[in-house]
């Protein structure tokens, strides 16, 4: 008998062999220039130098054919599979934060779901007056800046849509994960150099900085500005005076209401939330409960991996997930602990003497509304529960949790008209209905993916045309054929 086996399959074991004999790199062998000793190529000690081979990528590849475009997107993604085991490792290992195996996972959503050159499609018009041509055409240089949270995927992500629409890229990642980012940049220069494109292709800095990225915004080259982080920076790159896409922070609500399928709900909540610790801007931050199944739906959830932590321990803790910070405005206001982001639920609860095994993935806690955990963007497996009397109150309040940043909002229920009246009153970028968050960029729900969710601009899920501008030829009068 014939043994088949799926390229899924295979892929699955291949991934699985290399996770086993890649082990975890030392600190030592990893930096900002370099991997076990390999020069990362790319990376620029000076912003203007990076912008200026930037540029001459951007000039290779606007003299390449679609189909050579395609063939260096097709080998991104071939090492995005073969590597994906290496960048989950330094990026946990470099940020602290996170989980390797969904980082892993992470890396092949992007591989397989990111879009390329097909995503560009260009129109035409016929009529009396001939034919007009419309083109979707590279921007030029992109300056992207990456988040720590998702450095390498967004790294790729966006080196392989921006490289579809033709563009050249130059990016300013997060310092806390400098490492993991050029590693990924060095990846995508190798794929060009394989696939008969320039040797650099993309560019990072050694030390990128908040000058750094404000040489970028300013710089003559820069066409177009991609800001993938929190409110501070997407606000940055938006008073640039150059065209911006800013995809920025989320605290996406889920409403339970009692038509839900209960013990689904329960564990699709636990599994996006816990996904990567917490670190997807689309993952679930705060449950709104119907009074009459939140009992069950806890229960679920502590059959899920989850540990209930009482009234009083979930205000211990709030004092240490969350610092105080005074601003240049000299207003002090609470900001999240970053170490406490993405951290292991078992590490952040022995923070406040509760040890538990390494088998709990979520800490959940029963808060009022106005409580930190439903109004701050933890970014950690802590998920606060509300319990709410009816649909419009839940509503209310997952509207108001979600802060008008129309990113994300998640709910379970069998009922339509509920459904439907919380999509329209949230006016989120990605509302998933009856699945774990990840659903909504493609893991487990069908669609293309995206580590850059553009919101307040608009572009929504990313993809290859987000990056491109309208071009019009007009041929009057003739070149119609009927
Ligand atoms: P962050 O805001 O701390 O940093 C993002 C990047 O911006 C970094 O490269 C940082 O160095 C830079 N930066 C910060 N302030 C800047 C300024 N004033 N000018 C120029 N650059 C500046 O983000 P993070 O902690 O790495 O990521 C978490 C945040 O990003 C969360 O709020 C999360 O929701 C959001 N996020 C959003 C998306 C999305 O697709 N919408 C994706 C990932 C993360």
């Amino acid at each position: 008998m014939a043994l088949t086996i799926s390229e899924a399959e295979i892929r699955q074991v291949v991934s699985q062999v290399l996770n086993k004999v890649q082990s975890a790199p030392a600190a030592k062998d990893w930096d900002s220039t370099q991997y076990a000793g390999r020069k990362l190529i790319g990376i620029y000690e000076d912003m203007n130098d990076a912008i200026a081979a930037a540029n001459e990528g951007y000039k290779a590849v606007r003299s390449m054919t679609v189909e050579q475009r395609e063939k260096i997107i097709t080998e991104i993604r071939k090492l995005t599979y073969a590597e994906a085991p290496i960048m989950a490792k330094i990026g946990v290992a470099e940020t602290g934060m996170g989980k390797v195996e969904h980082k892993r996972l992470k890396h092949i959503l992007v591989a397989d779901k990111t879009p390329g050159t097909e995503d560009i499609v260009s129109n035409a018009k016929t009529g009396d007056s001939g034919l007009t041509l419309i083109e979707m055409a590279p921007f030029g240089v992109v300056g992207a800046i990456t988040p720590s949270t998702n450095p390498s995927e967004t790294v790729i992500c966006n080196s392989i849509g921006m490289i579809a629409a033709g563009n050249g890229v130059v990016f300013n990642p997060h310092p806390n994960a400098i490492a993991t980012s050029n590693y990924a940049v060095d990846l995508v220069n190798r794929a060009s150099k394989a696939a008969g494109g320039p040797e650099v292709l993309v560019c990072s800095m050694k030390k990128p900085t908040l000058e750094s990225a404000a040489v970028m915004q300013s710089h003559p080259l820069i066409r177009l500005l991609v800001c993938t982080g929190g409110p501070g920076v997407v606000k940055a790159v938006l008073s640039s005076g150059k065209k911006a896409i800013g995809a920025g922070a989320g605290n996406p609500p889920v409403i339970v209401d009692d038509t839900a399928d209960i013990k689904k709900a329960g564990k699709d909540i636990i599994d996006g939330c816990t996904f990567d610790n917490n670190l997807p801007c689309i993952a679930e931050k705060e449950v709104f409960a119907f009074r009459n199944i939140a009992d069950e739906l806890i229960s679920v959830m502590l059959k899920n991996g989850a540990y209930k932590i009482d009234a009083a321990q979930a205000e211990q803790l709030a004092k240490i997930v969350l610092v105080e910070k005074t601003g240049k405005d000299g207003k002090t206001r609470k900001i999240v602990n970053r170490e406490c982001v993405g951290r292991d639920a078992d590490v952040i609860l022995a923070k406040i003497g509760v040890n538990v095994s390494k088998d709990i993935r979520c800490i959940i806690c029963e808060t009022d509304f106005n409580h930190p955990f439903v109004q701050e963007e933890l970014m950690m497996p802590i998920l606060p529960i509300v319990r709410v009397d009816n649909i419009d109150q839940a509503i209310e309040y997952g509207v108001k949790a979600e802060h008008g940043n129309r990113h994300t909002a998640h709910m379970h229920s069998k009922n339509i008209d509920n459904l439907s009246r919380f999509a329209k009153a949230v006016e989120t970028t990605i509302f998933v209905k009856n699945a774990p968050s990840y659903a909504g960029i493609g893991f487990g729900g069908e669609g293309h993916t995206t580590f850059t969710i553009a919101g307040p601009t608009g572009e929504g899920i990313t993809s290859a045309r987000s990056f491109t501008r309208q071009r019009r030829c007009v041929m009057a009068d003739s070149f119609r054929i009927i």
